[in-house]
């Protein structure tokens, strides 16, 4: 299959299928999957090798799960390689507080790398091959500055104009740029260009940049470099240099591949050894290969903000709390907030690899870690908004333990011990004064079941000064307990509780999505981005946890009964001093909000 006739991948996968499982179940089917299994077919390649090349300027997010999945993916799908290559030509944006949370992302993620490389690692080849193309006469030094290289460049229906240096000797080239090296001049007031065409109908080889030369310390070189290669020519020859055969990046390279090959091409890195001489000094081991660059769409998710820059500003002007603010779509705030690595690579899975741009829904997100979820969370109850309830039947005093299964529908999950006394907490919303129609909770002289407990009555409500309803009693009816002969008595409703003397007093923090528009970013209606954070999307409660819900480690996740899925903070969380966040609710009740 060629590239030109690409993404028969639909949108929308026709085969949903559980991560856990997809190692038995078919692969995945997907153009880019399409290309490598061909090209071993036919022995182009006997292995392959890709790579995942963030640049360390920020903290990954949603949309950079899509491009670990893939390379680590088909990596291991096929028996290949990947390596974890941070993209750090760009000094001053990058911070190797950045380059630890990238390694540990994707560690969480699911994924290790074969080989961790740097691009700054080649520096040194990249200065040589630069000296290459100087003496092959296809790379020259320049003197026009920013604005008047961007003037001589043209425009997409007018061609370039060559530059008034462009015939310089490959002598005098070799000279300045040594000297460029050497810090003799000033940032901006040369660039090492490549040769090629500036009448190209495609704007990137109308003689694009190769070297500015750029003062600024670098997070891993220092001071060694004054001069910094560009994007186009330091990636390609990192992957070439990296043996790199399928380089899988976004649909906004496309045109960028032209100019990949050329780079790729006129260096020739096979078949010049002495080039990466300075690598196999470093004793990093290298066999250059020529790579195909192949492009795909990108993850673009409704309420979300895939811009690391934007993502930032968030931070930076404190509308969160850091980069792991659990309303953060970052991967690690997705972490914090609950969400699994199995969820997210099961969302990368249902929504495919194609060349179609699109916006996947935020639910389709959601409903990924509630499947997940669903099958790996222990179950709990917890009460969040309490109030009393008293069982007048029963004895002052009066205490049992109760056995309740961990999970419904998986045995292995064991059982717990939940206390059971005379005074419960419910939710107040479980009980309805004036119920409104087909409320099947508790009201006045009405019947509800207590989970795992039995059928009770509301005989008397009790309230406040200000009228406000502070306790229920009730009776237990003790012939529909376990065991009796009453205990498959129906009723409509059943609600949670927990036993008030035994309950630990937990923070529990809500969290909504942080965007109120599905497109925060569209800037229609004359807003702007951060005009749509929601101030709501954080509320913090009170509320009371089963025993056995408290004494847990961070990052344990649970259902809590009818509230949802919730994760014991990974920060704050202590046994002593429970901290849980909200994951995700039990059902998309946020479909029903906005469509009301
Ligand atoms: P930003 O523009 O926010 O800085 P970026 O795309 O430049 O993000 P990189 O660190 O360069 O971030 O990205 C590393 C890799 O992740 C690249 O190969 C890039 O194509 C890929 N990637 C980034 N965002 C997405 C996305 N939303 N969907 C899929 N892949 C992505
Ligand atoms: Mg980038």
């Amino acid at each position: 299959m060629s590239i030109d006739h690409p993404a028969t991948a639909p949108a929308t996968p026709t085969a949903i299928v559980h991560p856990a499982a997809s190692e038995q179940a078919a692969p995945q089917q997907d153009f880019i999957r399409q290309i490598v299994r061909d090209d071993l077919a036919s022995g182009k390649h006997h292995a392959i090798h890709t790579r995942f090349p963030p640049e360390p300027n920020g903290y990954l997010h949603i949309g950079h799960a899509k491009a670990i999945c893939l390379n680590f993916g088909i990596a291991g799908e096929f028996r290949g390689w990947c390596n974890l290559r941070l993209d750090d030509t760009n000094p001053g944006k990058e911070d190797p507080e950045f380059v630890e949370g990238i390694k540990d992302d994707v560690r969480w993620l699911g994924f290790e790398w074969h080989a961790l490389r740097h691009a700054s690692d080649y520096f040194e080849v990249f200065y040589r091959s630069a000296l290459k193309l100087i003496e092959d006469g296809v790379a020259y030094v320049d003197d026009l500055n920013a604005e008047e290289m961007r003037e001589y460049r043209g425009t997409l229906t007018a061609a370039g104009r060559n530059s008034p240096h462009r015939e310089r000797s490959v002598a005098e080239n070799l000279d300045l740029f040594r000297r460029m090296r050497a810090g003799e001049f000033a940032d901006g007031s040369k660039t090492l260009r490549a040769k090629i065409d500036m009448s190209a109908g495609n704007i990137n080889m109308r003689d694009p940049a190769i070297y500015r030369i750029r003062k600024i310390a670098h997070q891993n070189t220092g001071d060694a470099w004054p001069i910094y290669p560009m994007y186009d020519y330091a990636h390609c020859l990192s992957d070439a240099l990296e043996g790199i055969t399928h380089s899988l990046c976004t649909l906004e390279f496309e045109d960028h591949r032209p100019l990949y090959d050329w780079f790729v091409d006129k260096v020739d890195l096979p078949n010049h050894p002495q080039l990466w001489q300075p690598l196999v000094d470093a004793g990093l081991s290298t066999v250059p290969a020529k790579p195909r660059q192949i492009e795909f769409s990108r993850l673009n998710l409704s309420y979300c903000i895939t811009s690391k820059r934007k993502l930032a500003q968030l931070v930076n002007e404190n509308f969160v709390d850091g980069w792991d603010d659990p309303r953060m779509n970052t991967l690690r705030g997705l972490r914090r907030r609950g969400f699994t690595p199995a969820g997210l690579r099961l969302l990368i899975e249902r929504v495919g690899v194609s060349k179609q741009n699109s916006v996947i829904d935020y639910a389709v997100l959601e409903g990924c870690i509630r499947e997940d979820l669903d099958t790996t969370a222990a179950r709990r109850m917890a009460v969040l908004d309490p109030l009393k309830l008293v069982l007048t039947n029963l004895p002052e005093g009066h205490g049992e333990t109760l056995t309740f299964a961990n999970h419904p529908k998986n045995e292995s999950f064991g059982t717990r011990e939940v206390p059971f006394a005379r005074e419960l907490w419910i939710e107040r919303e479980d009980f309805a004064e004036v119920p409104p129609k087909g409320f099947h909770r508790l009201k006045p002289e009405g019947e509800v079941r207590l989970r795992g407990v039995g059928i009770i009555k509301c005989e008397q409500v009790i309230k406040d000064a200000d009228g406000k309803v502070s306790e229920l009693h009730c009776a237990l009816d003790p012939e529909t307990r376990h065991g009796m002969p009453g205990a498959d008595r129906k009723v409509k409703g059943t609600i949670h509780w927990v036993s008030a003397k035994h309950a630990v007093a937990a923070e529990v923090r809500i969290y909504e999505r942080l965007f109120s528009v599905a497109a925060p970013d569209s800037e229609e209606d004359g807003k702007s981005w951060l005009d749509h954070v929601n101030p709501q999307a954080k509320q913090v409660v009170r509320g009371w946890l089963e025993p056995a819900a408290a004494n847990v480690d961070p990052e344990q996740r649970f259902q809590f009964e009818r509230l949802g899925y919730f994760v014991a903070d990974r920060v704050d969380h202590r046994a002593a001093a429970p901290v849980f966040n909200r994951t995700v609710t039990l059902r998309d009740t946020w479909a029903a909000q906005a469509g009301a």
